[in-house]
């Protein structure tokens, strides 16, 4: 590549989140437990990398439960599934195992609490993402979906006074807090929640990227074009002014985006895994090396779905029926999950 950039800033933290993790580490322990296929609604997590990596070990990715042949393992993705999805798998499926993140399961209960007490939701969130489908189906007739960029619009409430405000949770900052100034404004008693609907994991990579927005005259923000935290990344940079851009890998790459930056910015969204985040930097090829910009450090875990564990626990007993027993002070599978990351589990399976 003929341009060289001096340097290259890396965003802490980027790159996977404890959810992504956890439906990763999940989908591969489906893959290790059960023949293939196995049936997994909606993609797993939104990266065309980590969907093709699952598809080679015989994982089905479907957008329709229907699609489920009766009685085949099945898993829901950590985007969230609609009441009526989880029980049309619960009536096909053998084994369904939810692995849908924590965080949108808590708007998932806000919005069932909110329609109940009788208030009308705004939702603010993309339109046919899978997030929102899925909180969407909580509550269809007390929720009002509205896009972040357009806001409020024509909603109007049946009582002013009982109006909440829920949100997908990879929204960008901004847009979110746009809509929140507005919907105060209108509705004085508005309900919305404490800190938010979105989720740490979108906050932290979005304030790493306008820091960066601050020293770089480009950005790279490796993920899919599906997936709305990535998105929501490229236009905290472009907000700020800042040439930014989307690439699945470094292949998209184009030579001309280099040709006159000095210092390039890179991060990754919430699915996509680190090993593109390499690649990327290895392709920049920055005349000074790379350097890291730390905003804050990442501690959550999300343990796997309950339903898996119990797979797990059998599976470890038969395991160890065959083998010395393990001594009971010594970790079992499921005590070593935290250190047990989804880099790890996909190179597990092969990829
Ligand atoms: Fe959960 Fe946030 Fe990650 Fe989505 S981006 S899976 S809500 S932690």
């Amino acid at each position: 590549m003929a341009a060289m950039p001096d340097r290259l800033i890396l965003a802490e933290p980027r790159g996977f989140c404890a959810g992504v993790e956890m439906a990763i580490k999940a989908l591969t322990w489906m893959v290790r437990i059960f023949e293939p296929p196995i049936y997994c609604y909606h993609q797993i997590v939104h990266n065309e990398w980590v969907v093709a990596a699952f598809e080679r070990v015989g994982v089905v990715f479907v957008d329709d439960i229907s699609q489920v042949p009766e009685g085949a393992p099945v898993m829901l993705s950590a985007h969230g599934s609609a009441p009526q999805v989880v029980e049309e798998a619960s009536q096909r499926a053998a084994v369904v195992i939810d692995a849908v993140c924590p965080l949108v399961t808590k708007v998932h209960h806000e919005v069932r609490r909110l329609a109940e007490r009788g208030y009308d939701i705004v939702y603010v969130g993309h339109r046919g993402h899978d997030e929102a489908v899925g909180t969407v189906a909580e509550a269809p007739h007390a929720i009002t979906l509205v896009e972040p960029e357009t806001g409020l619009g024509e909603f109007q409430p049946k009582d002013p006074e009982k109006v909440a405000l829920v949100a997908q949770t990879t929204l960008g900052m901004y847009e979110w807090e746009e809509v929140l100034r507005s919907a105060k404004e209108a509705f004085p008693g508005l309900w919305t929640a404490r800190k938010s609907d979105l989720c740490y994991a979108t906050t932290n990579r979005q304030s790493a990227v306008a820091k960066l927005a601050e020293l770089c005259d480009l950005i790279l923000v490796v993920g899919s074009d599906n997936s709305s935290n990535t998105q929501a990344l490229v236009r905290v940079a472009r907000e700020r002014g800042v040439e930014a851009h989307r690439i699945d890998s470094a292949a998209e790459i184009q030579p001309g985006w280099l040709e006159g930056a000095s210092a390039v910015g890179l991060t990754a969204g919430a699915s996509a895994p680190d090993h593109l985040v390499a690649e990327v930097i290895e392709r920049v090829a920055p005349r000074f090396g790379f350097e890291v910009l730390s905003v804050t450090s990442e501690g959550e875990y999300f343990p796997l779905p309950p339903q898996l564990r119990g797979f797990v626990t059998v599976l470890q007993t038969v395991v160890e029926a065959g083998l010395t027993a393990r001594p009971p002070t010594e970790p079992g599978w499921l005590d070593r999950d935290r250190e047990w990351t989804a880099a790890r589990a996909l190179e597990l399976i092969g990829t």
